[in-house]
């Protein structure tokens, strides 16, 4: 069974129940500290109903939206990834004992996590961090035991926030992979489409029934003007080419002149992963943990291997984010990385939006 089915607003906290019967922590959006993360949920009115989000470059607030609206904010601070790729992970202890060392790897234990009201773009993210965690050279065993049993509830977009880009980055707004549930958020209810196993068994155990024609038609139209009405874009042709040739664009100082370096941008974007590892030890000297925790490109330690530093200033921090994002990724991974969320712009104290970037060393190189 993949058929679309009817499911009422209701029905909401059914699946919540099952969800939490089958032993799932259940995840959702919830409004906290003025913006939207996912944390626990025990129903659906724990998720931001009524509320809607004000997203600009630098600039995000929430605000009354739609009464009765479940899925009104688009995306908050909080994407997929601090839950999967901890910010801050214990890897190994070390003990002192009476002759030598004892080492103990740290092994992560938690209940299988299931996530209500994941927007398109983030699952895209997902999927290259399971590049990155999973399907790469080693395996990360941490990142693995969190997602191998994850249950996913996609909500297709029928809004976007201006800085929104999935359309250009191809990712969005309707959930195509990596979901088990997909909803559509209708006026009156919820179109419902199966994209796993697990999925169509969910449907069953909720009792849906097919939906309509005209179900199905006004979710598909919603989804379709969202996509249309979507504030920016990316020009992707050649992106690459372009990024490596214009190594030296003026651009790039001028993007630092604004640039704090304070690396929101990476700590907010869903896809970036650079990490390090560092030895905490006890003040008595008998322990000592090591840690990896989240870092940037942004940072100037980051970049500091034997004993020179390769990006001291911030143009080439920038640079390097930047180039690496929409280029380098590529050559290394297959796929771009960004899903064009938007967090970076929103979320950058500087308001600098990575689309205005782009366009404008497209233009200063006679490419626009
Ligand atoms: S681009 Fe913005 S968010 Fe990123 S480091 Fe610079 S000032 Fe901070
Ligand atoms: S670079 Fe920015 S827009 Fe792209 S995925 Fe990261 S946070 Fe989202």
């Amino acid at each position: 069974m993949n058929e679309a089915t009817r499911m009422p607003k209701a029905a909401l906290d059914n699946l919540i129940a099952i969800l939490g019967r089958e032993g799932y922590r259940v995840m959702g959006p919830v409004a906290r500290d003025g913006t939207v993360a996912f944390d626990e949920i025990r129903s659906a009115a724990d998720l931001p109903v009524g509320i809607r989000d004000a997203q600009e470059a630098g600039r995000y607030r929430l605000a009354p939206g739609i009464d009765g609206e479940i899925f009104g904010v688009v995306n908050g601070a909080g994407s997929l990834k601090p839950h999967f790729f901890a910010p801050a992970e214990p890897l190994l202890e070390i003990r002192r004992e009476r002759r030598g060392f004892k080492a103990n790897e740290i092994a992560s234990a938690a209940p299988p996590h299931a996530f209500i009201g994941v927007r398109a773009c983030d699952l895209a993210a997902l999927a290259i961090q399971d590049r990155i965690f999973l399907h790469d050279r080693f395996r990360d065993a941490h990142y693995e035991l969190r997602r191998k049993d994850a249950f996913f509830v996609a909500v297709d977009c029928t809004r976007s926030a201006p800085t929104c880009f999935c359309v250009s980055m191809k990712t969005g707004p309707r959930a195509t992979a990596g979901f088990d549930l997909a909803l559509t958020e209708l006026p009156g209810g919820f179109v419902a489409r199966p994209g796993s196993p697990a999925g169509e068994a969910m449907i069953v155990k909720l009792g849906l029934s097919a939906a309509g024609g005209a179900d199905e038609a006004a979710a598909r139209a919603l989804i379709d003007e969202c996509a249309r009405g979507m504030g920016r874009r990316m020009d992707t042709a050649d992106l690459p080419r372009l990024l490596y040739d214009e190594a030296e664009n003026p651009r790039w100082r001028e993007v630092a002149a604004r640039c704090l370096s304070c690396a929101n941008c990476t700590m907010v974007c869903p896809t970036c992963f650079c990490h390090t590892v560092i030895d905490q030890t006890e003040i008595d000297g008998n322990m000592s943990r090591r840690v990896r925790k989240w870092d940037s490109c942004f940072s100037l330690e980051h970049a500091h291997i034997h004993g020179i530093n390769l990006r001291p200033k911030i143009h080439d921090r920038y640079r390097q984010w930047l180039t690496h994002k929409l280029a380098s990724w590529i050559d290394q991974f297959g796929s771009s990385g960004c899903v064009g969320c938007g967090r970076c712009i929103t979320w950058c104290p500087a308001g600098i939006d990575l689309t205005e970037e782009v366009a404008a060393i497209r233009a200063s190189a006679g490419k626009g």
